[in-house]
């Protein structure tokens, strides 16, 4: 890969300058959050320097024009999915919002006792809790996928599960514990042959290449605005228009209504019977903007970079004879975790810091995968489009030097 044109992307995000107990910074925890380019801070301080007003309400033009820069979003959210109306695109605050949506509003009028719900062994919990309290709530059952060693999921054992009381599937696309990125059309398919509906959380797969909803034929799509270069605190519900045109909000108050009277409400129509209140209107207007910029360069030559990384870090990880890779089937993108012969994953993670390397520790929010493969936590290392080999070869040197520390 060309280095001018990384270093090029580089100087487009100010935290890359910044310096960690005295130690260039190298940014290894992206799975986590991404860091945010100049052209969304920009938008942020832009929006509140020249534009702050409540949108959807003032007739001044001030509150139009704030109106006009957060619906812009929603416009670039369409495009960027490749959804058809933007009546399809609800504005969430995080992708965990946005499965609860789902889980409660779908669950409040398909579901019935009996019933069963289809996951895999590698969700987050954002995508296994909300399904059991709708379960607890309306007596359904939780049907799992499971998993290979490899980090493949069993596709045929998927298709068995599938009985006439299966009403749900709802599935990670890209795994943010190990990286495995799942055949979802595949999925999909077997999903709808059953007529069954399916969610997919995309938000390990949307910073990472191209999404076209109608080719996949999702009926439901979720993901984090902060883990595509956006703000936190922003989030996103892909639903199409004629299952969410059935869906009762979720929330309710200001900005979702036609009208109300003590004895009654209409409510809006979509998408803002959905976003009831005062939204994070700079957080989307940075949205659009980290859209706009990663359009600007192309998610195409953002796979391509993070292809070569996650190829190099896997054979050098390899190499290492006290490193044991966790869930690599080939399908990896841009997340890694693995165990390190007698040194607990946290005592990795606070040593690396020391040295201005950030990388995770834990079990990432997937409890029964760490359960499947018998350990309590992993190290996990991920990539964006601003990450080097210079900084994965600096990280592979300060394990080394840990695993001799430790033995
Ligand atoms: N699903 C996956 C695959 C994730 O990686 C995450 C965040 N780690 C979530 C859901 C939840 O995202 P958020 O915390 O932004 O709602």
């Amino acid at each position: 890969m060309n280095h001018s044109l990384i270093d090029a992307w580089r100087s487009d995000f100010p935290i890359l300058q910044s310096r960690i107990h005295d130690r260039t910074l190298v940014y290894l925890d992206n799975a986590a959050t991404t860091q945010k380019p100049s052209a969304v801070i920009q938008a942020i301080n832009d929006y509140y320097s020249t534009t702050n007003a409540n949108v959807h309400r003032g007739v001044y033009s001030l509150g139009q024009q704030a109106t006009d820069l957060f619906e812009n979003t929603r416009e670039a959210v369409r495009k960027f999915i490749g959804a058809t109306s933007t009546s399809e695109i609800i504005f969430t605050k995080s992708a965990t919002e946005s499965i609860n949506l789902v889980a409660s509003s779908y669950g409040e009028v398909h579901f019935s006792a009996g019933d069963e719900i289809i996951l895999t062994m590698m969700e987050h919990h954002a995508n296994i809790i909300p399904w059991q309290e709708i379960s607890k709530k309306k007596g359904c059952t939780i049907k799992v996928v499971p998993i290979q060693q490899d980090g493949t999921l069993d596709i045929e054992a998927y298709k068995n599960l599938f009985t006439s009381k299966t009403k749900f599937v709802s599935m990670v696309w890209v795994s943010n514990a190990i990286g495995v990125e799942n055949p979802i059309s595949d999925f999909i398919r077997i999903a709808h042959d059953h007529n069954v509906p399916i969610l997919i959380d995309a938000s390990q797969r949307i910073q990472h290449a191209n999404i076209d909803v109608q080719k996949e034929d999702c009926d439901f799509l979720v993901f984090s605005g902060h883990k595509v270069y956006g703000p936190s605190g922003t989030g996103i519900l892909y639903g199409k228009e004629h299952l969410l045109e059935y869906l009762p909000p979720y929330q309710s108050g200001g900005d979702m209504i036609k009208k109300v009277t003590f004895e009654k409400t209409t409510f809006a129509d979509l998408p803002s019977k959905f976003e009831a209140g005062t939204p994070n209107i700079e957080g989307f207007i940075g949205l659009g903007a980290a859209l706009q910029y990663l359009q600007s360069i192309g998610l195409d030559e953002i796979a391509k970079h993070e292809s070569m990384l996650m190829n190099f870090a896997i054979e050098a990880l390899r190499s290492l004879d006290f490193i044991s890779i966790l869930g690599y089937n080939g399908t990896n993108v841009s997340a890694i975790s693995f165990v390190m012969d007698t040194v607990h994953p946290h005592d990795i993670a606070s040593i690396l810091d020391k040295k201005g390397i950030c990388v995770r520790a834990g079990h990432h929010c997937a409890h029964p995968l760490m359960q499947f493969y018998k350990v309590p936590s992993t190290t996990r290392i991920s990539f964006a489009m601003y990450s080097t080999v210079d900084e994965i070869e600096v990280c592979i040197k300060e394990l080394k030097e840990i695993y001799t520390l430790f033995s």
